[in-house]
């Protein structure tokens, strides 16, 4: 099998998880509790609170664990909106048509209970421009929130500028940083940023914990996103993972190595190479200043529904729609960069493991080709064809 989507996902580094073993072995006490093993885990829970203030530029005391980026988010508008900075009158919210999922459940939410959102469209290349957050600020907006990378094209937006229009405006400035933590620099002070989302799972750490960067926090006062004990600054009680949080600090201690190995294969351009080797026809989704691990290509001419269907054992992929129970659902973030339903069925996303091959790529591109032209199965049968059906379109080469 191949594993074609870490941006999704990544598999567990050797040394995250060699770290979370010996932290589960050694390092099991409460980080609450003053005995010596307990303040001993406690070190070590502020030691990776400090590596990640190191990274973005902040102090350690504007860091909280969460369980992940979706709970960051959740923190970065129901903690905020809901405290007692934000004042009362101040319910708009500017967000993107192209953010993460969790991001649209909450401004829902949010919309049930007053809030009017204003989602801004990217350009065609999935980036937001500043030009647009501009239009769209109203004197009683409380917040705006535009990721740094999106997750579906890997491209990076221009939050620092975006992030100077909301300090102009007095306007607090969210950014979702899960896809862009280690892989993109970031200093809050230069993005500008006021509030940021982080997740370990996404740079090879364990699933279930995230990081959030409120600056300033100490001065602010904020909703409990779960009312508990008093931990990570009552904002988030619980008794704190420690030692997920020591395997998130091993991620971003080891990502950097692998990723600058990773970025030496080219493995991007060695897969579009190929493909136009072959003359294969492809468009790139959001191509321009995108991670050098994550690809959205639509390939016009290649029956990839069924590709993806008959190799779903062999290559784990990402479509640009899901099938549903009852209908095939494009891509939120496809559409919002122009493309139609159809191209969305055509689409797919390559995000790379840190230990791609070019046999890996090569035998991707050799699959490719054989479902040039193989026609469209007929719609009545897209949840999933029949055993007799599958073989024989398993032998159309
Ligand atoms: C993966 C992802 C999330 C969700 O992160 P979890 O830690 O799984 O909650 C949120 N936003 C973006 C951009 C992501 O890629």
């Amino acid at each position: 099998m191949i594993y074609f989507d870490t941006a999704s996902s990544y598999p567990i580094l050797p040394e995250v998880k060699k770290t979370l073993s010996e932290a589960f072995d050694y390092l099991y006490a409460n980080s609450a509790s003053s005995h010596f093993l307990g303040e001993k885990v406690n070190l070590e829970v502020n030691h990776v609170r400090g590596l990640i203030a190191d990274e973005i530029g902040a102090y350690p005391s504007e860091v909280i664990f969460t369980s992940g980026a979706t709970e960051s988010n959740n923190i970065a508008f129901k903690s905020i909106l809901f405290g007692n900075d934000i004042p009362a009158d101040k319910k708009h919210i500017i967000t993107s048509q192209i953010e993460h999922k969790c991001i649209f459940s909450i401004c829902h939410y949010l919309e049930s209970l007053g809030y009017e959102i204003t989602y801004i469209k990217p350009n065609k290349q999935g980036v937001i421009s500043p030009e647009a957050l501009k239009n769209a600020i109203r004197p009683e907006t409380a917040l705006v929130s535009i990721m740094h990378v999106n997750n579906e094209l890997g491209t990076i937006s221009p939050i620092a500028e975006i992030g100077e229009i909301c300090q102009q405006n007095d306007i607090l400035f969210h950014s979702d940083a899960a896809q862009s933590f280690k892989k993109v620099d970031i200093d809050v002070d230069e993005l500008n940023v006021d509030i940021m989302s982080f997740s370990a799972h996404k740079i090879g750490g364990p699933k279930g914990i995230g990081a959030i960067y409120i600056r300033d926090l100490r001065n602010k006062q904020l909703m409990p996103v779960i009312h508990g004990a008093g931990q990570e600054d009552g904002l988030r009680g619980g008794t704190v993972a420690a030692p997920l949080i020591i395997g998130f600090g091993s991620a971003i201690e080891s990502f950097s190595k692998h990723y600058d190995k990773f970025k030496q294969i080219k493995a991007k351009e060695f897969l579009l190479s190929e493909l136009e080797k072959h003359n294969i026809e492809y468009q790139i989704n959001g191509g321009v200043g995108s991670l050098p691990s994550c690809l959205s290509l639509t390939l016009p001419l290649t029956n990839l529904a069924l590709l993806i269907r008959d190799n779903e054992q062999y290559f784990c992929l990402a479509q640009g729609s899901a099938c549903s129970s009852k209908e095939i659902e494009a891509s939120h973030v496809l559409t919002a960069i122009g493309l139609t339903r159809e191209q969305a069925e055509k689409t797919f996303r390559i995000s790379f493991p840190l230990d791609v091959s070019n046999d890996n790529i090569l035998n991707l591109v050799e699959t490719i080709r054989k479902y040039r032209g193989v026609p469209t199965f007929a719609k009545a049968h897209f949840g999933r064809p029949s055993p007799s059906s599958r073989q024989k379109l398993n032998g159309t080469d």
